[in-house]
């Protein structure tokens, strides 16, 4: 039995001992995307073991892959007590409560989420791999992350020196995002 009842969130989440520094990207462009990525930072922020600590601007970004809608993309950084196995559960579960269903590889999608960074961890196994295999090679991911997490390592680089040599065309910001609306 639990004999602490925490009278708040933040009490409950101040009791949370061990917790890693995260990056989480955000991509959409199916449906209404500003509104999606909003819901995706909500929910992430709503679970016990995680808090949305700093929201990347929103960017309109072009695709790869087959022919699709321009994407809406972001990042937010994150501390949370859940394993990377465990966070990639959770970041999963977001997007089927989406709607997302998987059918082209790289095609067009109502959420996307990619845990990027997972504090210093370097994992390697087969639905996992961090940082996030294709991200140093991709302006949608690096230009919100270099705003928020410009000074993170990404293996042996600074993310912001990943951001200073990547491809940034038609990466383009849309809006602003007020962190305090999500909590
Ligand atoms: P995607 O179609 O881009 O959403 O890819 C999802 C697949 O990538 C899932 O099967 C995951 O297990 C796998 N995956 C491997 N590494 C990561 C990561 N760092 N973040 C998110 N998904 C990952």
């Amino acid at each position: 039995m639990c004999l602490l009842q925490p009278e708040s969130r933040s009490e409950q989440r101040a009791s949370v001992m061990c917790v890693t520094s995260c990056a989480i990207g955000l991509g959409s462009n199916l449906g209404d995307s500003q509104r999606l990525l909003d819901l995706a930072i909500k929910s992430l922020d709503d679970h016990l073991q995680i808090e949305v600590i700093q929201v990347a601007g929103y960017y309109s970004t072009k695709p790869i892959g087959p022919p699709q809608p321009d994407y809406l993309n972001s990042a937010v950084t994150i501390a949370t007590s859940l394993s990377p196995w465990e966070l990639l559960m959770v970041l999963q579960s977001i997007e089927n409560n989406s709607g997302r269903e998987r059918q082209v590889h790289w095609g067009a999608r109502t959420l996307d989420l990619d845990l990027l960074l997972y504090g210093c961890w370097y994992i390697n196994t087969s639905n996992l791999q961090v940082p996030h295999p294709y991200m140093a090679d991709r302006g949608f991911v690096l230009v919100p992350l270099a705003e928020i997490a410009g000074d993170w390592w990404c293996g042996e680089k600074l993310v912001q020196d990943l951001w200073s040599v990547v491809d940034r065309a038609g990466v383009k910001l849309e809006c602003r995002v007020d962190t305090f609306r999500f909590v």
